[in-house]
């Protein structure tokens, strides 16, 4: 259980420095005078010592829950200006109250574990936006556990209704389950087919897909690669009649398939790699009706497998597709590739050829993404003048329509909803996740973005 928390917070520490660098670095410049970084590091600095260090080392289960509590409390006491603090107070919270859900788990406490790790999602969603996961499923898993089959069945019905792919199907094995510990039948309506295709996936997934991301984590590949083969065996062992079954069953192979040529690339067994994500490749075209240009990645396993001619091979075939996005892509890996080879002026070449490129520069998009490149290529060789031009072509917010700056705002990337920003300025949400062709201006005169 240790480890599954450990991973977490690996995970939330990725999360809250990619809000951190994107988003929220011109707001801690504006109100770090306040010294709320400092002062927040002091709870934190005092809550680990003097709670949850002691309560990760107890063996006294009702002596860790009280740790536990008074660590939310003690996170919970003081407040902050700053909105990059009050992501971190949140996520410490989040984090402590789903430890206090686990030790009371342990205790056999149900209701309450329940309760705390519903507690913790409202809470992250207080002083950040959206949490890092969905804790529904966990809630629901609680309640199995501690017998509440109508609470559970209750959690997972609503997840069916409204959950992604992923949490439905996770939903669906959760009822079987409940089914069978009451000892009844599947659920209503349910066919035979499904209860033993989903009891299928509870296996693949409890005894190979699982131990297999463990595997491969801890950098036993070749364990790893026979668990993955072996789901994809025990997923297709069964035909099935209805659609949506084969449409779920599609999915389950295709990831398990796709998962073998990440391992195989580890293993720089690039033959392999390739057979596996044509066999991938094939499923999904066969499953959308439509043909995937597979140069760039086969490109991608070479490179990966230290193969690196026949990567630039791949890859400059590619770079002179007609499809502008594949030759985009294509122009990239290159770079990167040829930065790798520490040569750089090729690699430099590559990005600048695509200023040429007549469709690329005018999709706003790849021009801004090509800029970005750009960018960081004069950022890693300390090329400041060169790296000025960029940043004042990537800060141009004339739209590329009516040619005016008049009418146009900023989009930003990430930054949490409440809280009151610094800045006066106007600005539009993009989401929570930033990429390199994401625009960065919107002319609200054209509706376009830029
Ligand atoms: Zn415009």
């Amino acid at each position: 259980m240790m480890g599954g928390n450990q991973r977490w917070y690996c995970r939330l520490f990725v999360m809250v420095s990619c809000l951190t660098i994107f988003v929220t670095t011109p707001v801690l410049a504006q109100t770090d005078d306040d010294g709320d970084g400092e002062r927040f590091l002091r709870l934190w600095t005092f809550v680990r010592d003097s709670f949850e260090y002691p309560a990760s080392q107890t063996k006294d289960l009702n002596r860790a829950l009280a740790l536990r509590k008074r660590m939310v409390e003690e996170l919970q006491s003081e407040s902050f200006k700053s909105i990059s603090v009050q992501q971190q107070q949140g996520v410490h919270i989040w984090e402590a109250l789903r430890n206090e859900g686990n030790v009371l788990k342990q205790l056999g406490r149900y209701k309450e574990a329940a309760d705390a790790y519903l507690q913790a999602q409202s809470e992250y969603t207080k002083y950040g936006s959206k949490p890092p996961r969905d804790c529904r499923i966990e809630v629901a898993q609680i309640y199995v556990e501690g017998k509440m089959y109508d609470e559970a069945t209750k959690t997972f019905d609503e997840l069916i209704a409204s959950g992604d792919s992923q949490q439905k199907k996770l939903a669906r094995i959760g009822l079987v389950d409940i089914h069978e510990k009451q000892g009844k039948r599947g659920p209503t309506g349910e066919k035979e087919e499904e209860k033993t295709f989903l009891q299928t996936c509870k296996f693949v997934k409890e005894s190979l897909e699982y131990p297999a991301v463990e595997a491969q984590s801890h950098g036993e590949f070749e364990r790893a690669l026979a668990l993955r083969k072996r789901a994809v065996e025990e997923l297709t062992a069964i035909t099935y009649q209805s659609k949506s079954i084969q449409d779920s069953q599609y999915f389950d192979v295709y990831s398990n398939v796709s998962a073998q040529v990440d391992i195989l690339k580890s293993l720089r067994r690039a033959e392999e790699g390739i057979q596996a994500y044509t066999q991938a490749t094939d499923m999904r075209d066969k499953h959308f009706g439509q043909t995937t240009d597979r140069r760039r990645a086969i490109g991608g396993i070479y490179a990966a497998c230290g193969m690196v001619d026949k990567a630039i091979e791949k890859y400059e075939d590619v770079a002179k597709s007609d499809k502008v996005l594949e030759r985009y892509g294509a122009h990239i890996a290159l770079s990167q590739t040829y930065l790798d080879q520490k040569n750089l002026k090729l690699a430099e070449k590559q990005l600048t050829d695509m200023l040429d490129d007549k469709q690329i520069k005018e999709s706003p998009r790849l021009l801004r993404g090509c800029r970005v490149w750009l960018q960081n290529y004069y950022a890693r060789q300390k090329r400041a003048e060169d790296e000025k031009r960029m940043l004042a072509l990537l800060d141009d917010r004339h739209c590329p329509k009516c040619g005016s700056d008049k009418n146009v705002i900023r989009i930003v990337y990430g930054r949490s909803t409440c809280g009151s920003s610094a800045s006066t300025e106007e600005v539009e949400q993009g989401g929570c996740c930033w990429a390199v062709e994401a625009p960065g201006w919107r002319c609200k005169t054209d509706q376009v973005t830029f």
